[in-house]
């Protein structure tokens, strides 16, 4: 018998154009226990996007009541608009034993370290400067000028890679997901976790 322990919280950082929302989305695909917590923005929806699945999308005044409510568990200012994680969007999930993945910047990562000392933290990078270029050209969703003020902002979001746990490079995707893959198994793994869920069995064997 199993018992069911509190899920497992990351966090995956990542500068604009690096992979992350692929990767999130292709994690999310083939496990069905990992979650990622939709966030609230100001910013507006993009093509595609929809209300409460990619974005819960709401005004800057209804943000800054969230916030004096006490109802996010971070936020942040990322390009001029707001950014935060309800705590509602991951409490219930972690509880039931989902594993919650945290799509969230450096700002908000220093935030929930400090409030979840075990959070584990991934940073991915692209594989260089060109193919950086290349993916925020290739998008083809955003304006000349947003594309060259998220390279400096990159450049800015990069800096902060080493303050993570875990670095990926995301030459080839499929290499990344997996690694991605074994990051969240072997977390999975720690003796905390194992110790509640095979509570019974450790036990039994120890008797
Ligand atoms: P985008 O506008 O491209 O969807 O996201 C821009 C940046 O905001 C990304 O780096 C993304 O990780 C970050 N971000 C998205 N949601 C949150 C959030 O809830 N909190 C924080 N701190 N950053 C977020």
């Amino acid at each position: 018998m199993t018992t069911t322990t509190r899920g497992n919280l990351f966090i995956l950082s990542a500068p604009s154009g690096a992979g992350k929302s692929s990767l999130i989305k292709a994690l999310l695909e083939k496990h069905q226990d990992i979650k990622v917590s939709v966030s609230h923005t100001t910013r507006a929806a993009r093509p595609g996007e929809n209300n409460a699945e990619h974005y819960h999308f709401v005004s800057v005044e209804q943000f800054e009541t969230l916030i004096q409510q006490g109802d996010f568990f971070e936020w942040a200012k990322v390009f001029d608009n707001y950014y935060g994680t309800s705590k509602a969007a991951i409490e219930e999930q972690l509880n039931s034993g989902i594993d919650v993945f945290l799509d969230i910047d450096w700002q908000g990562a220093q935030q929930v370290r400090k409030l979840v000392p075990d959070v584990k933290t991934i940073f991915i990078l692209p594989p260089s400067q060109q193919e950086l270029e290349n993916r925020l050209n290739g998008r083809g969703q955003d304006s000349k000028e947003v594309i060259a003020s998220r390279m400096a902002q990159a450049k800015s979001e990069s800096s902060h890679y080493n303050e993570f746990d875990y670095v990926l490079i995301n030459d080839d995707f499929n290499t990344t997901l997996s690694q991605l893959e074994h990051i969240v198994m072997a977390a999975r793994m720690e003796l905390s976790a194992q110790q509640t869920r095979h509570a019974a069995l450790i036990s039994d064997l120890l008797r």
